[in-house]
């Protein structure tokens, strides 16, 4: 493996699980970046903003930036400016950080209740779903307003068993309406190539570590990523062993924490 400049992390199942660190995480990230290796966060989450997730992270012990954190929220909305041009408009089924991300991007919300058709009907995890919000979406997606999804992910871990993830909401609608959601989150490699663009750095200078073969592994081997599988998330060893091509990973640690030794520092 040659030197690597940075390593991006996963972060549910890899940094946390439910509200608590991965133990000995924060003192690795600290190791690594006290050898110069910088560490970068990519998540499929988009209940929350950017900013958010910084505090999230401070709190557990790693100080991360904005501009360090990648989450389907500002994906979501970078992915609308930079492929569909601004002044669009949205109606959205998610949480507050999809909301913010949204309208800090500049695209005009329009409520569930709107008459008129949003361009863009996005849907993100929304654990106060009701069936009158899935309806009304349901409503624009056929009335050609553009499907898009902020990941597709069925399941959201938690400290404990897991509940059902965006993914399972977007399948929801995919089967009612009968369209297919444009899914921006991993494995896309669209919010990989924001991160590595802003931060100036190649793939063969990065690391990926996430939890999930599908979904992080898939996409670090597609974008040309050192792949490296954890298995403090949804993965286990007997997963990790039966995968080939695209879904297997270059290396697998019981955890993120052992990165330095791993690394030989
Ligand atoms: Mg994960």
């Amino acid at each position: 493996m040659k030197p690597l400049k940075a390593i991006i992390f996963d972060m549910d199942g890899v940094i946390y699980r439910g509200n608590s660190a991965v133990e000995g995480v924060p003192e690795a990230i600290d190791k690594l970046r006290k050898r110069g290796i910088a560490s970068l966060f990519l998540t499929n989450n988009a209940t929350r903003t950017r900013a958010q997730y910084a505090k999230r992270l401070a709190s557990i012990g790693i100080a991360a930036s904005e501009n360090d954190i990648m989450t389907s929220s500002h994906g979501v909305a970078s992915y609308i400016l930079e492929k569909y041009g601004a002044g669009k408009s949205a109606c959205i089924i998610g949480e507050g950080g999809m909301l913010k991300e949204a309208k800090k991007s500049g695209i005009e919300i329009l409520a569930l209740s709107s008459t008129s058709v949003p361009d863009f009907t996005i849907v993100s995890l929304d654990r106060s779903l009701t069936y009158e919000k899935a309806a009304a979406a349901h409503r624009f997606i056929l009335q050609g307003s553009h499907f898009i999804a902020a990941n597709s992910d069925p399941t959201l871990p938690l400290e404990h068993l897991s509940a059902p993830g965006s993914g399972s909401i977007v399948a929801m609608l995919e089967k009612s309406t009968g369209k297919k959601a444009e899914v921006v989150g991993k494995p896309n490699l669209f919010m990989l190539n924001e991160l590595l663009r802003e931060h100036k750095l190649a793939p063969k200078d990065a690391a990926f570590v996430g939890d999930r073969l599908e979904i992080d592994i898939l996409m670090a081997n597609k974008a040309g990523l050192y792949s490296i599988l954890v298995l403090s998330g949804v993965a286990n060893a007997a997963d990790a062993k039966k995968t080939k091509g695209a879904l297997k990973p270059k290396a697998i640690l019981d955890s993120a924490a052992e990165l330095p030794k791993f690394l030989g520092l």
